[in-house]
């Protein structure tokens, strides 16, 4: 696969506060590349960087294998978080103001069919659905057929069965061969739609890999949590840690793990016990649980 998109060693400060400070990774081909991270780790203003709207301090950003121009900034697509739309338009007009903005602008009758906006073609986009106005705002992103599509949170405020229809979409968009980089609060999300991920942490990058790899790497065996009653167990630190109110053990052998727990004196009421995801690992590396951290029902 061809690398798209790379980034050497980029910093960016504001005043004192280092906001992100030395990242490098690659992006490949076809990719759908998760940015993860606590509130103010550095995502937003990595994004801001690679989509050319913020100018890093030192470090590099190549598009193609080249250090990125101002026409390689032109050709990305981008859905913000929060994106001011001309009032009293309806969704057809919206989308035929933006294509008039490029010279060779997607056909919009098929990004209609994409996005599945037929419903509400006519209707004042101040009028739609949290749901509606993602599709339509993702329909902007995609109106001069970028080969990079750059998402900030793109279902943050969803409902879930918004959320999953979007997923859907971001699913068929990527199906095309598009190379998609996104900043997300939820793990079923970035577990759901990305090849590969990056957690950040203090402007710093603290695991990156492919969501399966990364729980591999750091889980094995079965997750057993109890709540915190101010016990410590007879186990190596590496197989537990205590955080948000639950002793959390690592354990290779559920069964002689509890065994243990009960010789301990440990009460196994509000016992729980599952396999790791990646909200577990992003609690084993942030100390934070990811759906701590966003606005996440
Ligand atoms: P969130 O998940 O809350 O969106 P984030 O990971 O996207 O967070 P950034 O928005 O990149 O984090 O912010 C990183 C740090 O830089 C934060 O401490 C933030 O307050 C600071 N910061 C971001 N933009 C600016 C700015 N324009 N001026 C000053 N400080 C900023």
């Amino acid at each position: 696969m061809a690398v798209v998109l790379e980034v050497r060693d980029l910093i960016k400060s504001y005043g004192d506060l280092v906001a992100v400070n030395g990242i490098s990774f690659v992006v490949q081909q076809g990719q759908c590349f998760g940015l993860l991270g606590p509130n103010g780790a550095g995502k937003t203003t990595t994004m801001e960087m690679l989509e050319g709207l913020v100018s890093a301090d030192s470090g590099d950003i190549l598009y193609q294998g080249r250090i990125a121009k101002r026409s390689d900034f032109q050709q990305l697509g981008v859905q913000f978080q929060q994106t001011a739309l001309q009032d009293f338009l309806t969704v057809r007009e919206t989308l035929q103001l933006f294509a008039a903005f490029y010279e060779e602008p997607a056909d919009i009758e098929e990004l209609i069919q994409l996005c599945d906006l037929s419903d509400f073609l006519t209707q004042d986009h101040r009028k739609l659905s949290g749901g509606q106005r993602q599709r339509l705002l993702l329909a902007l992103a995609l109106v001069n057929q970028p080969k990079i599509l750059f998402l900030d949170e793109p279902t943050t405020g969803l409902d879930p069965h918004a959320r999953r229809n979007f997923w859907q979409l971001i699913a068929k968009i990527k199906q095309q061969g598009r190379t998609i980089i996104l900043t997300t609060h939820y793990m079923d999300e970035a577990e759901f739609l990305c090849d590969e991920i990056v957690i950040m942490a203090k402007g710093q990058i603290i695991a990156r890999n492919s969501p399966q790899a990364l729980l591999a790497e750091h889980f094995s065996g079965a997750l057993i949590r109890l709540p915190d009653r101010g016990m410590q167990p007879q186990l190596p630190a590496a197989q537990w840690h205590m955080s948000n109110g639950f002793l959390h053990i690592n354990s290779q052998d559920v069964e002689a793990s509890i065994r243990q727990l009960l010789n301990e004196g440990f009460s196994l009421e509000g016992l729980y016990i599952k396999s790791a995801n990646l909200d577990d690992l992003f609690l084993k590396l942030t100390g934070q649980s990811l759906s701590e951290v966003g606005e996440v029902a």
